[in-house]
C-alpha cells in the first residue's frame, strides 16, 4: 500500500511533471497521490482521463492536503515515510530494509527546493543515485525496487482498454463484457 506525496506543485509550471508524478505513480502500483497546499484540477482531469480508458479508479488525487496533517496521519498508522532526495542514502543500501519493515509507505517528492523539515520527518531519506535529476524518475526507480519488477504485470480490471504488446504496430483493443 503506497501513497505518493508531491511538495512545491505550482500551477502553471509543474502541471505537466506532476501529472507525471502521478502517471508513474498509477502505473506502477500505488493507490494515489496527495498534492500539498494547491488545488489542481488540470491535474485530476488529466489522470482522470487516463483512469477511465485505462482503469484503475481506485487511484486518487488528492489535493490541497496539509502536508503535515498528512505525515502526521501516516506516523500514527506506523507506516513509513521515505523521502526520494538526491541527498540522501543509496537505494541499494535501504531497499531490504524498507521492504521488511513497511506495510504502508509514503514516497514524497519535491519540486524546487525541499524545506529541512521534511528530511527530519523522513524515516528513510533515499537517494536513486547521487545526482539531480527528477521526480518522475526518480519514483519510478524506487516502485521499481520495491516491487522489485512485478508492477510491469500490473493490470487494471476496470479498463476499456488494453494493449496488445506488438513489434511494429500499435494495438489497442476494447474489454469485451
Ligand atoms: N536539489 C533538489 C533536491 O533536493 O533533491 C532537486 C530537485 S528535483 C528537480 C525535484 C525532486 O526530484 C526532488 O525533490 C526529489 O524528490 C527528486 N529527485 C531528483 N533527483 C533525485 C535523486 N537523485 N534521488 C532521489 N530523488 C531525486
Amino acid at each position: 500500500h503506497v501513497y505518493v506525496l508531491r511538495l512545491g506543485h505550482r500551477p502553471q509550471r509543474d502541471r505537466r511533471v506532476t501529472t507525471h508524478v502521478a502517471l508513474v505513480a498509477r502505473a506502477f502500483g500505488a493507490r494515489g497521490i496527495y498534492i500539498a497546499n494547491v488545488i489542481d484540477k488540470n491535474v485530476k482531469q488529466s489522470v482522470d482521463k487516463v483512469i477511465k480508458r485505462w482503469g484503475g479508479s481506485y487511484f486518487e488525487v488528492i489535493d490541497g492536503v496539509n502536508p503535515f496533517e498528512i505525515i502526521k496521519q501516516y506516523k500514527k498508522e506506523k507506516s513509513c515515510i521515505v523521502h526520494l532526495t538526491m541527498y540522501g542514502l543509496p537505494i541499494d543500501k535501504a531497499i531490504t530494509n524498507i521492504i521488511e519493515e513497511c506495510e504502508k509507505i509514503l514516497v514524497i517528492v519535491g519540486a524546487e527546493k525541499v524545506e529541512r523539515v521534511f528530511y527530519e520527518l523522513a524515516d528513510y531519506n533515499i537517494a536513486i543515485g547521487n545526482q539531480p535529476h527528477s521526480e518522475v524518475s526518480a519514483l519510478a526507480l524506487f516502485l521499481d525496487r520495491l516491487w522489485q519488477g512485478r508492477e510491469m504485470n500490473l493490470c487494471f480490471p476496470d479498463a476499456k482498454y488494453y494493449i496488445v504488446p506488438s513489434a511494429k504496430d500499435k494495438m489497442v483493443k476494447r474489454v469485451e463484457r
